[in-house]
């Protein structure tokens, strides 16, 4: 009985998957407030050429540098787990394969690209990286990865998050990064919001704007910003995640996968684990591939395919993607992630071409199936990742009724230690499920009124 698939360094991938060759239908180009598509130089006060090379790149295979994989190389390859234990609790036929990410120092697979992005910027003569952070986690995986390769590192952190979760923000001060809550006094964007809402509890979308205020105003020249999700660069190095389960697979003769799951909030997790596999797919494979969103939040399930901003302050170009409306706020009586209004285009265009099937859960639901998981595997995992547990579990009990013997893989994007109040409040029962309203989605979906379609 083999509970753990590890691999060696050596066998680690030498190249990231780019799925955008590879969709039947491309992705339309981003746009500028003109309506025109942007340029890569127009992204150039924002992110470095080398990673915007990446983002627009048609290359279907792209090369590690070996610098990078050394950097991987302090946590990856990461294991591959056959869950018995749960399979046992459920007395289903199906196998459960899961990979688990949260064995990360930050302990997600958000290092996965903070690392690469970090490097990047080094190698472009980048000195400091400025960034946003909503719950913390990417906050804490860009300060790490700041640690390792040498970049200052500041993070704009959404003000209540700030009051309310003191450790993320040790977290990234041990390594050695700057957390200030956002709105802060010092950007244009701060300041102003500062005067009219001293009190404002912050929003994600004010914290990307004072982050991306402070990268291109920066006299020297010297400072990018770096996002965590949604862009297909990002897509591009979590695919490191399915490469290598492909190999862990087949160290074991397991030769075909019928379920692929990743809960989705940007869908950076997904996509990681996904991607290569929806290579197949679109080489004849039969697979479901099954992205998992928050009832509340139902970007893929039930929003329109739009042009949009990617935040609130409509900074950024406008990206083709499922979206709520960037001025979208999720209920406050949800507890996990999973919040943001879009999701990546990439993302957006394999569930338009019928490669990915999406499906939005309750999060009463996804909390019974982390404590089920809590209970059989050991592992607590964060209430973002719950929703992809959640999943696993349906497939399985899906699969016990047919009395199929299917193959199931999720990907265990992070553990929970860093969110145990979620819990909490789910064991004194003081959360509720909650399904977004079409009446309150519609009042949500005006802010697209007037803007380009794709
Ligand atoms: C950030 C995060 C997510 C959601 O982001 P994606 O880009 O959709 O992956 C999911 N799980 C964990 C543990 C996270 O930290």
């Amino acid at each position: 009985m083999q509970v753990k698939v590890v691999l060696n360094e050596d066998e680690m991938p030498r190249q990231w998957y780019n799925l955008a060759p590879d969709l039947p239908t491309p992705v339309p180009p981003p746009l500028g407030p003109d309506g025109k598509p942007i340029s890569p130089d127009m992204l150039a006060p924002v992110f470095p050429m080398n990673l915007i090379e990446q983002e627009v790149s048609q290359e279907r295979w792209i090369d590690i540098p070996e610098e990078v994989l050394a950097l991987l190389y302090r946590w990856r390859p990461t294991p591959l787990h056959r869950a018995y234990a749960l399979e046992k609790f459920l007395g289903t036929p199906a196998k459960i394969y899961y990979k688990n990410e949260s064995v990360s120092p930050p302990g997600s697979h958000k290092p996965n690209t903070a690392v690469v992005q970090a490097w990047y910027n080094k190698q472009f003569g980048i000195e400091k990286l400025t960034t946003e952070t909503g719950a913390g986690q990417w906050g804490s995986a860009l300060s790490f990865a700041g640690a390792l390769v040498g970049l200052e590192i500041k993070v704009y952190m959404v003000r209540i998050s700030f009051d309310q979760k003191p450790f993320r923000k040790i977290m990234m001060e041990t390594w050695g990064g700057k957390c200030i809550p956002s709105p802060s006094p010092y950007t244009k964007t701060g300041r102003k919001i500062l005067k009219e809402q001293p009190d404002t509890p912050g929003s994600l979308g004010i914290a990307i704007s004072e982050a991306i205020e402070e990268a291109v105003t920066d006299p020297s020249g010297k400072t990018r910003y770096s996002l965590g999700s949604v862009l297909n660069h990002v897509m591009l190095h979590q695919t490191i995640i399915g490469l290598e389960v492909k190999k862990q697979l087949e160290k074991i003769g397991e030769k075909k996968v019928d379920v692929v799951i990743g809960c989705a909030g940007g869908g950076s997790n997904f996509a990681g684990l996904a991607f290569p596999f929806m290579y197949d797919k679109i080489n004849g494979a039969e697979i479901d591939i099954i992205p998992v969103e928050p009832a509340s939040c139902p970007t893929m399930t039930r929003a329109p395919y739009v042009y949009d901003f990617g935040d609130t302050a409509e900074m950024t170009p406008l990206l083709p993607m499922h979206s709520l409306g960037h001025a979208f706020i999720p209920p406050p009586i949800h507890a996990g992630g999973l919040r943001y209004h879009g999701i990546a285009p990439l993302v957006s265009g394999a569930i338009n071409d019928g490669l990915a099937t999406p499906k939005a859960l309750h999060q009463l639901e996804c909390y019974e199936a982390a404590v089920t998981f809590a209970r059989t595997e050991g592992i607590i995992v964060a209430p973002e990742t719950s929703h992809a547990v959640a999943a696993a579990i349906q497939e399985a009990k899906k699969a016990k009724e047919e009395g199929k013997e299917k193959v199931i893989l999720f990907n265990l994007s992070g553990h929970g230690l860093m969110d145990l109040t979620g819990y909490q409040k789910y064991f004194e029962g003081e959360l509720q499920d909650y399904a977004l309203p079409d009446e309150e989605m519609q009042k949500f979906l005006k802010v697209l009124d007037g803007l380009p379609k794709p």
